[in-house]
């Protein structure tokens, strides 16, 4: 993680946000690459998900929402999460990502010890039991610490849980509420009524704008309404860098179908979608899981949930979460509004069910960097290359003139560069030995990078070198956009 986060900072991907103020925890900024790959990533979604498909549409909702919104859909009042304090240190944890257990002896309790959420939690957790036992002179193996997460303690267990900041036992606070959405004004009278909230998820606007899209869209039943947008959470806890952020983006659908339709069919046939859209930007099967949550965890209108995962460095992780959420939304809407949601099928009227698979553009902004960092030997040298697929990479191509100090090369180079500007992202880089510039671009996912040399003034021809293979293939430079686009974006299927 840290290779991969001081490799974008070194080359702008992302930085705190104001940073020359000493920024504010949970914000970021993209620098000129992280929002290539942010656009490119968006793009590639609504591409693939909303233009490639005849069943979906896009929507463009306001991220500030009148309020009856949220009270209809239950977040005004309970987008909590739990978090705990710790007295003396004033540290804040959320009460679902600190554990704790006993450690115990031949079935004596003998103490109470905490640890943070993450992958090496469990052992952890066995290092600080041996040191308890060790510190009672108990050499030996104990019995296995069972974690739970502070979330579930008994008051008499709470009093005995040191604090990770401190390790004194009795110094955390209870478990309380911390609403999550971020409050705004609007208007110049400031009163209740002109209080709301900066939205907490893009779903909501589509499910308030059924009706218009049914009435305008020509689309029937079942059939998807996509929004990609912003969306805020006070989060407790921000960190792992992109991964839990105050601002983050969604890409989310709605994909609306009848209420006696084979949802489980459904549902499935969007995880293995979105499963092979991620191999299609290239994140390997093996990165990525499914989390099928339990039924008793599911949100009370739920009738199932399965989150798509990505093995970050610091733990497998929800990217993706695909829920079958039945009709509840409309239906509080229609409750709230007064306004009918139901949908006419030509014989009957219903409010149609939900299935929701809902993406962040930050979470798969991180899983592409983690998944294409690499580091391999190139003629006898050290590389960093992040082996990005061509339809994400920041950079499409670097045109290269092979010595800066022959003009009529230079201006042949820069004839071609504006021509494939036309087309993409591309960098012109004259300084320096050619091995130099294509390692720079090695380093940012540049998947190609075209050289003018001595040739290229005779026959017209350039070199396209491959960043992967590091091959050549000398082609005409006329030539460039065709070749160009069929290995950005894939050739075209029959
Ligand atoms: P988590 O349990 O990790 O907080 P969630 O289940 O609350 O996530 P959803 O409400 O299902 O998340 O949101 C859908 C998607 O939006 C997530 O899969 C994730 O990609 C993205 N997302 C949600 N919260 C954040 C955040 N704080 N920072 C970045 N992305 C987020």
């Amino acid at each position: 993680m840290e290779q991969v986060l001081s490799l974008c900072r070194r080359r702008g991907f992302f930085f705190p946000t104001a940073e020359i103020y000493g920024s504010i925890a949970g914000f970021y900024d993209y620098g000129p690459l992280g929002c290539e790959l942010r656009r490119n990533i968006r793009e590639a979604w609504w591409r693939d998900v909303v233009q490639g498909r005849a069943d979906v549409v896009g929507l463009d909702c306001s991220i500030v929402t009148h309020p009856q919104v949220w009270h209809a859909s239950g977040h005004a009042e309970s987008f909590s999460d739990f978090f705990v304090d710790c007295r003396e240190s004033k540290m804040r944890y959320r009460a679902d990502q600190l554990f704790f257990g006993a450690v115990r002896v031949d079935g004596r309790d003998l103490a109470m010890l905490s640890v943070l959420d993450g992958p090496e939690m469990a052992a952890e957790a066995a290092e600080k039991a041996m040191a308890v036992r060790k510190k009672l002179a108990l050499a030996g193996p104990g019995e296995p610490v069972q974690l739970r997460p502070v979330l579930e303690a008994t008051e008499e267990e709470l009093a005995r849980i040191p604090s990770p900041a401190t390790g004194t036992p009795g110094t955390l606070t209870a478990p309380r509420p911390f609403h999550l959405m971020l409050e705004t004004r609007v208007g110049s009278v400031a009163d209740a009524a002109t209080t709301t909230y900066l939205r907490p998820e893009t779903a909501q606007g589509i499910f308030v704008n059924f009706s218009n899209v049914v009435d305008t869209a020509r689309q029937k039943i079942p059939f998807g309404i996509a929004q990609v947008g912003r969306s805020f959470r006070n989060e407790i806890t921000p960190r792992n860098s992109l991964f839990r952020t105050r601002e983050f983006e969604q890409m989310e659908l709605e994909y609306f179908i009848a209420p006696d339709a084979d949802w489980q069919a459904i549902h499935g046939r969007w995880i293995r979608d979105r499963l092979d859209w991620y191999a299609s930007i290239g994140i390997s099967g093996d990165l990525l899981g499914r989390d099928v949550h339990a039924k008793e965890k599911l949100a009370h209108y739920a009738l199932a949930c399965t989150d798509i995962t990505f093995r970050y460095p610091f733990g497998v992780q929800e990217i993706e979460g695909i829920a079958v959420r039945g009709n509840f939304d409309l239906t509080q809407h229609q409750k709230h509004s007064g306004k009918s949601l139901e949908y006419f099928d030509g014989e009957r009227h219903y409010v149609p069910c939900v299935v929701e698979p809902s993406a962040g553009v930050d979470r798969i902004f991180l899983a592409l960097l983690c998944a294409a960092y690499d580091e391999d030997e190139m003629d006898g040298e050290m590389r960093t290359v992040l082996r990005l697929h061509p339809r994400l990479a920041p950079i499409k191509t670097a045109v290269l003139p092979l010595v800066k100090n022959r003009p009529e090369l230079v201006v042949l180079a820069e004839k071609i560069a504006q021509k494939l500007r036309r087309h993409w992202n591309i960098a012109f880089d004259s300084s320096g030995a050619i091995g130099r510039r294509y390692r720079r671009m090695d380093e940012v996912g540049t998947p190609f990078a075209v050289t003018v040399d001595f040739q290229s003034l005779d026959d017209g021809t350039v070199t396209l070198r491959e960043r992967d293979s590091a091959k050549q293939l000398r082609i005409a430079a006329e030539d460039l956009v065709p070749c160009l686009r069929e290995r950005i974006d894939g050739p075209d299927r029959p």
